[in-house]
């Protein structure tokens, strides 16, 4: 099975990909120029990452007390990875980019997601050098950004610790100006940094020369006291090895090194930034996750203890920029997410098209004399196979629609920009948390068509499954995604980005309605969309929070079977305008993951949005002692 055709079509005949070249920004581009970026990265995921997906599974990371020492797959692979120029893909042509549309970002990306999601490939570094791009200085651009587009050196995200993961509030890393004249440092205000950050992914390695550690820590008040609550939380660039920068080159570095203009950056002393241990995971093993101790003295920097870092953007204000990226961040889980069920289910496929067992039911269906049947014959495995097909590639869809957000955020006309500024926001929590829950399930599905072997190491799905089953947890878990669903964006700017998916709902009913095999769909969908209203509506009745946000999750269920029973109805649109005799299988399939869409998934809504509109309490009241 390939994943092409199905991209192919997602983006070119149902997203209409191309359309995007009439924008300024993107207008030297062409399918021509998205295709050779998709077989570049096809090529590199099917030869640098699919055959070492087991490699970086039992090969765990190790600390030899000095080092943490990876598979040589893992070098070869992101290796490859920087050198097609994905770290810097949708970047300006200036900075070495390619200035491609997210749209197109996105999909390339999938390839790795599914060839080996823990390999890796650049979306921890390209999130941070992403985020310096827009709040950095320009020093901080060249410094720092630039050499992590180019692969020379990688980033990291530092927020949690152990103490504070989903309540960032309550992080205590504490940061000081670092003496006289801190202000004054090129790289920006310099300060010291002390506190521990737990989860970090990526922490600590040998794949590039040095680590950009993006990491959130509170200035003190004048009372040396940190300031409670986010407000108080400010962002800083900590390199694991601090830099010596030369000034601009008025052309080309020695050696052909470097651009017109760049600067030239070597490696100065260790920072002190410690690795304190890698944490021994289910799954998504290829990526080392650390707990790092910052300022802890290990590392001492002019005879002191405290790492230094330096201030991006202005103090207190540290979240706002981490947020920035948190849109395409959860987009990237949500695609990961997506096409770790994708590789399950092509798996179960392929072994469900060759597996003989049993014979048909009826007559003679236990007569041993009857040859046996391939378990896709099967109506049962039938059904676990087209659960898959609707899970994945309905949350395929959703990313990629997600992702033509954020370019026409970025490069449409000022009203349709807001009007994608605003859907993203409500549809972010959805495109993060239900491929993660569906395309999980879509995981357990590969590994029940696959029998007892499914549950071996001799088979690759139960790999997929505990690589997936940290996307419900990171990049904000499942509970925290459905309070900031119903909790703040169905309700933000009055409701105005719920009104606007709604109208875009309603636009695909009306066509849908039209359509003879559509219309009974259309007005299932047109229901699920009213339910959804009227469940927001009496979630919030009592304006008590606690009763609203109770069933949050249920609700999150509900809205987002909601929003893919929607992308299934449109692109069964799109499928039958390309192909309205239905000749192709691929049209078939999809018509056919709708229909199971909307009779065996769309109906489940109604458990969900009950509890969450009565606002039962059965959970919430329940005194500990009864449990
Ligand atoms: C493999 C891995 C990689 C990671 N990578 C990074 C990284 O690179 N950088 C980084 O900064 N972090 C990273 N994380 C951290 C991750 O984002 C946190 O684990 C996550 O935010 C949850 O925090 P926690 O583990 O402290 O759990 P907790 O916050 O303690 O949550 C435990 C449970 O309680 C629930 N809960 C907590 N608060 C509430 C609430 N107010 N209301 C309702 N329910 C609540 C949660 O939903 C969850 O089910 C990573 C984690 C893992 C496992």
């Amino acid at each position: 099975m390939s994943l092409r055709p199905t991209l192919d079509f997602l983006l070119y005949q149902w997203l209409d990909a191309e359309s995007l070249n009439q924008r300024e920004r993107f207008a030297d581009h062409s399918r021509e120029t998205f295709d050779a970026v998709f077989d570049t990265c096809e090529r590199i995921a099917r030869e640098k990452y699919a055959p070492f997906n087991r490699t970086v599974d039992t090969q765990e990371p190790h600390f030899d007390g000095e080092k943490v020492i990876l598979p040589q797959a893992t070098h070869d692979a992101q290796k490859a990875y920087a050198a097609s120029g994905m770290l810097s893909a949708a970047q300006d042509y200036e900075v070495g980019g390619m200035q491609l549309p997210y749209t197109v970002e996105a999909a390339a990306n999938a390839f790795f997601a599914m060839a080996s999601v823990s390999i890796g490939s650049g979306m921890l570094t390209t999130g941070n050098a992403n985020l310096l791009m827009v709040h950095g200085t320009d020093a901080q651009k060249d410094v720092f950004a630039r050499n992590e587009f180019s692969g020379r050196f990688s980033g990291t995200m530092c927020l949690s610790e152990p103490q504070a993961g989903s309540s960032l509030s309550d992080v205590v890393t504490r940061a000081v100006p670092d003496g006289e004249g801190f202000e004054a440092d090129p790289l920006g205000p310099r300060y010291r940094l002390k506190g521990n950050k737990m989860w970090i992914s990526a922490g600590e390695h040998e794949l590039t020369e040095n680590i950009i550690h993006l990491v959130l820590a509170k200035i003190p008040g004048p009372d040396g006291k940190l300031i409670s609550g986010t407000r108080g939380i400010s962002l800083f660039i900590v390199p694991k090895w601090l830099v010596n920068v030369e000034s601009p080159h008025p052309g080309p570095l020695p050696g052909g090194e470097g651009e017109k203009g760049s600067v030239k950056v070597t490696l100065g002393a260790r920072n002190d930034v410690a690795l304190a241990g890698l944490n021994h995971k289910l799954g998504w093993r290829g990526t080392t996750n650390t707990l790092l101790n910052f300022g802890e003295g290990k590392y001492p920097v002019n005879g002191e203890a405290g790492a230094i870092g330096y201030l991006v953007g202005k103090p207190h204000e540290g979240l706002r920029c981490m947020f920035h990226m948190m849109n395409e961040a959860r987009i990237g889980v949500g695609t990961a997410a997506t096409m770790l069920g994708m590789a399950g289910y092509y798996a179960s496929l392929d072994y469900a098209k060759n597996r003989p067992q049993g014979r048909p039911v009826g007559p003679g269906g236990k007569d041993a004399a009857q040859p046996q049947i391939r378990i896709i014959e099967h109506a049962d495995v039938k059904r676990m196979l087209l659960a898959q097909k609707a899970y994945c590639e309905g949350a395929l869809a959703l990313e990629l629609y997600c992702a033509r957000l954020v370019d026409e955020h970025h490069t449409a006309e000022p009203q349709a920009a807001d009007d994608a500024r605003l859907l993203l926001e409500v549809l972010t929590p959805i495109a993060k948390s239900w491929p993660s829950e569906w395309c999980l399930e879509a995981n357990s599905l590969a590994i029940q068509v696959h029998g007892g072997y499914g549950y071996t190491r001799d088979f690759p799905v139960e790999q997929y499954w505990r690589d997936n089953r940290l996307n419900m947890i990171h990049e904000g878990t499942h509970g925290i995604q459905a309070m900031d669903l119903l909790g703040r964006k169905v309700l933000m700017e009055g409701g105005r980005g719920l009104q606007l998916l709604g109208g875009r709902i309603s636009a695909t009913v009306e066509k849908a309605t039209r359509v003879p095999e559509l219309a009974s769909y259309a007005q299932a969908l047109g229901k699920a969309l009213q339910r959804v209203g009227s469940a927001t509506q009496a979630a919030w009745a009592s304006g008590q929070p606690g009763e609203a946000l109770a069933n949050a999750v249920p609700y999150m269920q509900g809205f987002g079977h909601t929003v893919l029973a929607w992308i299934w109805l449109d692109v069964a649109l799109a499928a039958l305008a390309a192909d309205s005799a239905k000749l192709m299988a691929a049209t078939l399939g999809r018509l056919a993951a709708t229909r199971y869409f909307y009779h065996y998934e769309l109906p489940k809504i109604d458990a969900w949005l009950r509890v969450a509109e009565t606002r039962d309490l059965t959970c919430a009241d329940l005194p500990e002692e009864a449990f």
